[in-house]
């Protein structure tokens, strides 16, 4: 397997140029999908925050109730700790599990995670970096997504500069034009990514 991190600052074009990824033939393992199965009504990690929280954070339909996590966890250093004790693992888990799945095979498996720069992750053969300037990013937030402006500068504002983000990156996408010229460079991008070495990295 070729194994490859994927991030980007909000709104950069993660997903975008994960799906073109995958139709190229990439097996994507994306960090926010695990989150939010592994928050699923009955789930291990939602009774085990119920355990430790209160039932009061899930509701009647037994989803979780994010807002009463988050207020608890907010002002709470232990309660937040303990939160993270609680998801991290199981995240973990499920994401070794999804890259073991592909050992062997030769495939490019991409990970898809926000926050890759923040945390950067040992074992990868290639740090992809999708990169837009703030006011593309701040523009597509807006009208394509309804974004209020100040609320997308506020979000863009909370993560790390782009410049630090850019610092850990193998391979840059720039996705400052249309979706063509996205669309090329992921082209280039995925030739490149072949030839890189398929010996699987340790587990
Ligand atoms: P998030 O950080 O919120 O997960 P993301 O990095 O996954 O976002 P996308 O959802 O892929 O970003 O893209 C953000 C928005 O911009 C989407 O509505 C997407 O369709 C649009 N978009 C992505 N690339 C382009 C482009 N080159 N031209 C125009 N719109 C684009």
């Amino acid at each position: 397997m070729i194994l490859v991190g994927l991030t980007g600052g909000i709104g950069a074009g993660k997903s975008t140029v994960s799906a073109m990824l995958a139709e190229r033939g990439a097996v994507i393992v994306d960090a926010d999908q695990i989150a939010r199965d592994l928050q699923r009504p009955g789930s291990p990690v939602v009774d085990a925050m119920a355990d430790r929280f209160g039932a009061d954070i899930v509701n009647e339909d037994g989803s979780l109730d994010r807002a009463a996590v988050a207020a608890i966890v907010f002002s709470d250093d232990v309660a937040l700790n303990d939160l993270n004790g609680i998801v991290h693992p199981a995240m973990q888990d499920e994401i070794q599990r999804q890259i073991d799945a592909h050992r062997g095979t030769g495939r490019v498996v991409v990970l898809d995670f926000p926050l890759l720069a923040e945390n950067p992750r040992r074992g990868l053969q290639a740090t992809i970096v999708v990169d837009i300037p703030v006011e593309t990013a701040v523009e597509r937030l807006v009208e394509q997504r309804g974004m209020d402006e100040a609320d997308a500068r506020n979000r863009i504002n909370s993560q790390i500069s782009r410049e630090e983000r850019l610092a850990t990156a193998t391979h840059v996408v720039d996705n400052g034009a249309d979706l063509d010229s996205l669309a090329a460079r992921v082209d280039e991008l995925w030739n490149e990514l072949l030839m890189l070495d398929a010996s699987d990295p340790p587990a």
